[in-house]
């Protein structure tokens, strides 16, 4: 299945993405990550969104467009994947709608994770992720279970994102406003438009998501 997970920054879509693409065996892809390793590695292309990423503002239809458009020549779609930050604009969506008609599939399921925006400050402000294996936590919401030690890897390094300073946040959450929010009525036009209670605990949130996506009929 073709999956994309749909929300406003904060709402916990890189967390549900991973949990949903070991439950089902989706690979996972996400333009924010990519982008992220873009800038950590010094590429040119790194160089070039820098600013935007650092400002919460999105970057180019035709940068992330191009990324998408690179990874499924590399893949096989027909085994599924999720999206998860793409696409974020009407222009994105379109062009993904035509790369997928190209290759004779289509968009199963997008999940739209509601929740409101005090909420998602809370939840952006305190986050931070493991350097060794990618795994997030939060300061408030999911410690570590030992202070200062990764969960899953033992990791002792970990890394708070750039954009996730409380000044950066309101940014990213008008462009999510502005620039996202009009998928939702696109993608519900076309009946393929789920919402989950994005405000409930992570794992009941998985638990939304999986009976959703168990309801819908793949042929
Ligand atoms: P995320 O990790 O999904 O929150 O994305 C972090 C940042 O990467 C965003 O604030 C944007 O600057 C950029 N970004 C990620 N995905 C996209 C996209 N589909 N369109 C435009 N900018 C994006």
């Amino acid at each position: 299945m073709i999956l994309i997970l749909l929300g406003p920054p904060g709402a916990g879509k890189g967390t549900q993405a991973l949990r949903l693409s070991e439950g089902r065996d989706l690979f996972q892809l996400s333009t924010g990550d990519m982008l992220r390793q873009a800038i950590k590695a010094g590429t040119p292309l790194g160089e070039k969104v820098r600013g935007q990423m650092d400002a919460g503002q999105l970057v180019s239809d035709g940068i992330v467009i191009g990324i998408i458009a690179d990874c499924m020549e590399e893949k096989d779609c027909s085994g599924g994947f999720i999206l998860d930050g793409f696409p974020r604009t009407l222009a994105q969506a379109e062009a993904l709608d035509r790369m997928l008609e190209e290759k004779d599939c289509r968009i199963g399921a997008v999940i739209e994770m509601q929740v409101n925006d005090e909420e998602l400050a809370k939840r952006i402000t305190g986050r931070f992720t493991c350097v060794e294996c990618n795994i997030g936590y939060h300061d408030q919401f999911k410690p570590p279970r030992q202070e200062g030690v990764c969960d899953e890897c033992g990791g002792t390094e970990f890394v708070r994102r750039e954009d996730d300073k409380e000044e950066t946040v309101a940014a990213r959450l008008k462009a999510y406003h502005e620039q996202t929010e009009p998928l939702l009525p696109y993608y519900r036009a076309q009946g393929i438009l789920l919402p989950v209670d994005g405000m409930a605990g992570i794992d009941d949130v998985t638990r939304q998501m999986n009976e959703v996506l168990d309801a819908v009929k793949t042929d």
